[in-house]
């Protein structure tokens, strides 16, 4: 019974050891042979799959389609936008050779995909009959980092980026938004995280965008995450890869474009937010497994109690995805943690002298409450009590995300806090006061939240008069 648990390193006494042993003791990931890749094995891939799901139906709803662009990016093109190509070149990977032969250009393996995708635009787009242009790709981008850690930074990761054409400013504008809104949705209500909705300040915002309006999670060590980013990119790309139309009025515009993305990172936010000692604790939404049954019974009596699991399990394969253990090397309370451990919102214990009321033992991830509840109700019960775990894991994030979030009106007083958590205060604007910030506490301004309005009275860091209200944290 102990041998599970006292793998898992206990998050309050090393956090980042924690997410470590969570993500290997549950097979949700293994190291690639190469530094900074990792593979998605079946229990964390699933869960990329729902998000997935959600997403892209969200996508087609708004008039999205998905289509694929090439994975290498020729040098010239990935030059094109200026800033864009300044923000990515420490990170990207390079083909150099093909086969034997030494290539005449160099390719780059896409670190985004704007500039190849801005490329075919230009040559698609002639009029404003051809607007707008909605195409999402769901694909592996490549950005050499240095120091990586598991879905929250690898070499290697998935993803989908939206890129759209606009005939306006303000269409652009609105879908940069609509995006934002849809990855707030898939975001709380199926991974259960809360979020703050915001736009960068220019220090942070995306290379090549004119607003980059992002998602900010707080993760269970008071550390912040972005979770999806969506930005209006106004012409600079229209301009750099020539896409213009031919507008109603006989004119020659160039068009005004976006581009959002959302990743496997989110995973990484997932186990961050919900995880516990224990283990992962995964909201039903987004679980590969909803409900686990472990039959309970010795000798003759194992067989009688299996064969009631297994009609029962057949029965409830029609509403969840559940799951029977009827492993006979291990114990019940083995059973008990290991699926406590994989984050399985519900189990359901099955004896004998439940057999014979005609009840069973339901055992909840997120409360550890355990309830009894008639055999017959099971059909309607399951599905209520799954909806019960998806709202309490929120509802226990947001009391988390609240309890750590403080006002402050001196950047020194997050010193108190051991610089944990979100902080709101005021901010000049001043790259100078953000980069203090940055070298002195390592931390940066997350994000100048959407729904607050603006506060003008003096600014955290250097107490001149302030512009902004800023949310700001350390972050991973
Ligand atoms: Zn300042």
């Amino acid at each position: 019974m102990e041998k599970v648990l006292k793998d898992i390193t206990p998050k309050s006494s090393d956090f980042s050891q924690w997410y470590v042993d969570v993500i290997r003791k549950t097979d949700m990931v293994d190291y690639a042979p190469m530094k900074g890749f990792m593979v998605m094995k079946p229990y964390s891939y699933r869960i990329w799959e729902f998000i997935q799901e959600a997403m892209d139906r969200r996508f087609k709803e708004t008039g999205h389609e998905n289509a694929y662009f090439p994975l290498l990016i020729p040098e010239h093109l990935l030059a094109k936008e200026a800033e864009h190509i300044e923000g990515f070149s420490a990170e990207v990977a390079w083909v150099t050779m093909g086969g034997s032969e030494v290539l005449p250009e160099r390719l780059a393996v896409r670190p985004t995909s704007e500039t190849i995708i801005g490329a075919m635009y230009s040559q698609w787009i002639h009029s404003y009959r051809d607007l707008p242009l909605l195409i999402n790709q769901w694909a592996n981008v490549i950005r050499w980092e240095k120091a990586t850690r598991p879905f929250l930074r690898t070499t290697e990761f998935l993803w989908q980026e939206g890129h759209t054409v606009h005939r306006t400013a303000e269409e652009a504008i609105q879908e940069t938004r609509q995006q934002l809104e849809i990855y707030r949705t898939v975001i709380e209500n199926y991974l259960a995280i809360p979020v703050v909705q915001g736009v960068k300040s220019a220090g942070e915002r995306f290379a090549g965008a004119v607003d980059t309006y992002t998602l900010e999670a707080l993760m269970g060590d008071g550390r912040a995450l972005q979770a999806a980013t969506s930005h209006f990119l106004g012409q600079h790309f229209s301009q750099a890869f020539d896409i213009r139309f031919l507008d109603e009025d006989g004119v020659l515009k160039y068009g005004w474009t976006t581009s959002w993305g959302s990743s496997t990172r989110m995973i990484g936010a997932l186990i961050m937010v919900h995880g516990d000692d224990k283990g992962l604790r995964l909201p039903p939404l987004v679980a590969p497994i909803q409900v686990v049954v472990v039959p309970i019974g010795r000798g003759e009596e194992r067989n009688r109690v299996l064969a009631h699991a297994r009609a029962l399990v057949a029965r409830l394969r029609e509403i969840v995805r559940i799951k029977l253990d009827d492993r006979d090397e291990f114990t019940p309370g083995y059973k008990f943690n290991d699926w406590e451990m994989r984050g399985v919102p519900l189990r359901i214990e099955i004896g004998p002298k439940d057999i014979a009321k005609n009840e069973i033992t339901l055992a909840r991830r997120d409360t550890g409450t355990k309830i009894s509840v008639a055999e017959d109700q099971l059909m309607t019960r399951i599905p209520e009590l799954l909806k019960d775990v998806q709202d309490e894991l929120f509802r226990q994030a947001h009391e988390f995300q609240q309890a750590h979030s403080y006002a402050i009106d001196n950047y020194q007083e997050m010193d108190h806090y051991g610089y944990r958590g979100f902080f709101r205060g005021d901010w000049c604007g001043s790259e100078d006061c953000a980069t203090r910030l940055k070298t002195e506490t390592g931390i940066t301004i997350r994000c100048l939240p959407l729904e607050e309005s603006p506060v003008t009275d003096h600014c955290v860091v250097c107490d001149e008069p302030s512009q902004y209200r800023a949310l700001f944290a350390r972050a991973y």
